[in-house]
């Protein structure tokens, strides 16, 4: 006992020296990565480096989707597109634009569409035309990898996502969306299969551009809720809030299966509080 306690304040004081020396090892280690850190902004005298080539966001030459800043359009300027678009319309002040060989139907159908969404909807419209908004119908034989605007996603997305993708309205850094041919006309050779997915890509453009910000955030809570009550289980709706309201927008104004399924009716019975929300943006 004797011996124990003799040794027991010994064996705390060299505890507490081990302490205090791994405390002061890993004060030295933060100091130097410290260090490290602010040996890269600031040279030795302590003084803030300057900045050697100041960076400005600049679009580059040409729109595409991958520059990363907003693109304010030029208001009563005439819209920028790619010079391959030899045919272009105008409707409601949204641009549609395709190379030569596109089918006339496919401009027609592209019309009726956005007709079909925004005849009611001058408020929705609204931003969408002021930022120059467009429609690209892609020929039935081009994929989106090579449009002008969206052949720079190649690198993000690999060309699997090409061999897949229907239509597209991502990185809407401008308001652009592209579609193909043979999908607004309805034929059935088309990336999907038929179904005009303009609906659903205009969708994305309206969320982006044209919501309030309540309502913006509305989506991503009914996103939630329906996620949290176990729907759209391994259906595209589910991959994002954006994905959802797009969904939504094409089973509301048509179906968001080339079959035909999930329509406005589908869509009131499966999710009615998206419906509700839809009916109040879009007009009954
Ligand atoms: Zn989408």
């Amino acid at each position: 006992m004797r011996i124990v306690a003799f040794f027991l304040p010994v064996f705390a004081l060299l505890m507490a020296g081990a302490g205090v020396f791994i405390a002061w090892e890993v004060k030295d280690l933060r100091l130097d990565d410290v260090e490290v850190v602010l040996a890269r902004d600031y040279p030795a005298n302590g003084q803030p480096a300057a900045a050697e080539t100041p960076v400005q966001p600049q679009l580059r030459p040409g729109q595409t989707v991958c520059q990363g800043i907003l693109h304010q359009a030029d208001r009563g300027k005439p819209r920028e597109v790619p010079a391959i678009y030899k045919q272009q319309r105008e409707v409601l002040g949204i641009g549609i634009v395709g190379v030569e060989s596109i089918d006339a139907r496919a401009f027609d159908a592209a019309a009726e569409t956005i007709h079909t969404m925004f005849d009611n909807n001058p408020a929705l419209l609204q931003p969408l035309v002021e930022q120059g908004a467009y429609v690209v119908i892609a020929d039935t034989g081009q994929e989106v990898d090579q449009l002008p605007e969206f052949a720079c996603l190649k690198d993000e997305l690999g060309d699997d996502f090409f061999t897949h993708v229907c239509g597209i309205a991502d990185h809407a850094d401008y308001p652009v969306v592209a579609v193909n041919e043979a999908d607004l006309t309805g034929d059935r050779r088309g990336p999907c299969h038929g179904l005009n997915v303009l609906y659903h890509e205009l969708g994305h453009l309206v969320q982006t551009w044209s919501l309030s910000p309540p309502d913006y955030f509305e989506v991503k809570y009914l996103y939630q809720d329906a996620l949290d009550a176990g729907k759209y289980y391994r259906q595209y709706a589910a991959t994002n809030a954006n994905e959802y309201f797009a969904d939504g927008t094409q089973s509301y104004f048509l179906h968001a299966e080339p079959t035909g399924s999930k329509d406005r009716a589908w869509l009131k019975h499966y999710d009615p509080k998206l419906y509700e929300l839809l009916a109040r943006i879009y007009g009954e």
